[in-house]
Parts: structure tokens; C-alpha cells; sequence
């Protein structure tokens, strides 16, 4: 995930349900806008907030009593191999000082990340847009060489979704899918979008392609079922969240720099609450971010950390997907 500070989320995401949910409140000779005005939320009706609202929203919890051996929390380690493709490629604003960091990010990043994971065998979920996977296929053997590690779609370019219609979407992600099947042996069963921001399309497409699981959103800490317009889908949702994400913290050009050792802090203490509420801890990092040398010293301390406590079941987003479905008898 990388952040898009360009997308006005809700209002634009809204508009076209609003306008839907406005056509059909109004009697024939009724005088009213034809769309909501996005500028005024203020003079918006009960149903149309109501509408804008309910498209997703947060169903039952589906964090188990316990987790597996009866470890007090879940930790799901999360790597959205971006590369090449949030450095110009999903723009189309492409440029040879950008790429290279993208290519850093197959060459040496991921290589040193899985070298990590596979010493201290913790597996892990590398959710790829497909384009990022066909750059550098020899990624998909790294990851693999372990059999601890999950790989799962992120988009074919990292693509928008909000600014597509749902047909150029779906179609897409099927490619995606197919692509990363192709290089890998392995269909993707879990979906990540991209800039982890749904278009009013995206969760149907995904129930459509029967995903297991979703991982963009964040209503709460502990896994739940998504709801779509007060339907219950059956899909899990493992939750991410800004906080728990190393972009926006390890961006030495932007407004929000931190120093590694501290953001090691703040994954800390994320951690520890998560065990002492019995819930889990997913964090998400970039290969082309977390990868540098100084800053795999912060992921080596929270690791550290981590077995320390003990109680807790290392698992990739799939293993804990199944797990909680089974628990919750959604199979
Ligand atoms: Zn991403």
C-alpha cells in the first residue's frame, strides 16, 4: 500500500449510489437535484448519508476465543511489493530516477527481507500488483523457496480503482490473478487494493472471483465479516491501518519522517496491547521501504520483541483467513 493524496475519497466514491439512492426517494413530480451536492454533506437526506455510509461497513467479529496452540494473538507480517509500479508506472508518469527505486525494491530489498523471515522461519503474506511480479519473476522463487510464505494480488499496476468503471476494474484483477497464477504455480486467494481504497465496484467484484479473504480496510483490529449494503458477504476482512504501515513514517522527503528505531517503537506497543486484548497484530511494510539496511534493524527488533512475549501464532493472512472461518463455521 502507498499512499494517494490526490483521491477525494468518500464524496466521489458516493456520488454515483447517492444519485441512485436521491432518483429513487423522489416522488415523479418532485423538484430535486438530480445528484447530491458533494460541496454541501450538510443539507444531504437521512438515506443519503445512510447510503454512502452502509456501501461497506464492519459485520460480526471473527476473532476466535483463542488462536492456534492456544496463542493469545495473531501476527500476520504483511510486504505489498510495489516496485516499479507506484514510482511512475500506475501514473504513467514515468521516469528513470523514480524506476530505480522500484527496481532496489526486487533487487535487493525483497531478497534481504526473505532472507530475514526464512532465518527467524516466520512466514509472511507478499501481496504483488501483477506487473511488479512481471518485472522480476525470480521473486516468486525467492518467496517460495521456504514453503512458509503466501502469495496474494495487488492490483495489475497498481492501478486506482476509484477512478475506473467497474467493467475496466474487474477485468483487471482477473488479469492479475491470471498472470500471478502463471509465474507462480499458485492462484492468489487473497486480495489487497491498491492505495487500500475500495470504487463502489470493488467488493463485488471480489466476492464475484470468490477470494477467501480482503485486506484493505479498517473498521477495527480483529478480523470481521464485510457487510455490503447491509448484506452480510461471508467475506473475511483482515484489517489494516496507517499506523501499522511503513510508508508514510520511513518517507525521508516527506512531512511525516520518523526515525526507524522509534517507528520500531510505535509497532511495539501496537503489539503489546494486541496481546494483552487476546486479538492480532497486522503489519504492513514495503520491500522497497523496510528493506534498507537501517531500517531491517527495526523489523529484526520487533521481531525480537515479539518471540520474547511468546503466546503467539505467526501465521500468513491465508492460514489465519481459514482459521477464523473455521472457528466462526463459515465453511
Ligand atoms: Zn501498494
Amino acid at each position: 500500500m502507498t499512499p494517494n493524496r490526490s483521491i477525494r475519497r468518500a464524496t466521489i466514491v458516493a456520488l454515483p449510489l447517492l444519485a441512485l439512492s436521491l432518483a429513487s426517494c423522489q416522488s415523479p413530480t418532485a423538484q430535486a437535484p438530480s445528484t447530491p451536492n458533494a460541496a454541501e454533506p450538510w443539507n444531504w437526506s437521512e438515506d443519503v448519508v445512510r447510503v454512502a455510509v452502509n456501501q461497506v461497513r464492519a459485520g460480526r467479529d471473527l476473532n476466535p476465543a483463542s488462536w492456534p496452540g492456544g496463542a493469545r494473538v495473531a501476527v500476520l507480517l504483511s510486504y505489498d511489493v510495489d516496485n516499479e509500479t507506484v514510482y511512475g508506472l500506475r501514473t504513467g508518469d514515468v521516469s528513470i530516477g523514480p524506476l530505480s527505486q522500484g527496481q532496489y525494491g526486487a533487487r535487493v530489498a525483497l531478497p534481504r527481507i526473505v532472507t530475514l523471515m526464512d532465518d527467524e522461519q516466520v512466514p509472511a503474506t507478499f501481496f504483488f500488483p501483477a506487473w511488479s511480479l512481471k518485472l522480476a519473476p525470480e521473486q516468486a522463487g525467492v518467496i517460495q523457496r521456504s514453503g512458509l510464505h503466501e502469495i496474494a494480488v495487488h492490483g495489475w499496476i497498481h492501478e486506482l480503482n476509484t477512478t475506473l468503471d467497474g467493467v475496466t476494474e474487474a477485468r483487471l484483477l482477473q488479469q492479475a490473478v491470471d498472470a500471478i497464477e502463471e509465474i507462480t504455480g499458485e492462484r492468489p486467494v487473497g486480495y489487497r487494493a491498491p492505495s487500500w481504497n475500495h470504487s463502489p465496484n470493488t467488493l463485488r467484484i471480489v466476492r464475484n472471483m470468490g477470494f477467501l479473504y480482503e485486506s484493505s480496510l479498517m473498521h477495527d483490529d480483529r478480523p470481521y465479516e464485510l457487510v455490503q449494503d447491509g448484506e452480510a458477504t461471508g467475506v473475511v476482512e483482515l484489517p489494516v491501518q496507517w499506523i501499522l504501515d511503513d510508508a508514510p513514517l520511513f518517507n525521508p522527503r516527506g512531512s511525516s519522517y520518523m526515525n526507524p528505531r522509534d517507528v520500531m517503537q510505535v509497532w511495539i506497543d501496537e503489539f503489546d496491547k494486541a496481546w494483552e486484548e487476546g486479538t492480532m497484530f497486522l503489519l504492513t511494510m514495503h520491500p522497497h521501504v523496510s528493506g534498507h539496511r537501517s531500517r531491517i534493524v527495526a523489523l529484526e527488533g520487533l521481531l525480537d520483541h515479539i518471540k520474547a512475549k511468546g503466546d503467539v501464532w505467526f501465521a500468513t493472512h491465508e492460514e489465519a483467513a481459514r482459521y477464523v472461518r473455521e472457528q466462526a463455521g463459515m465453511d
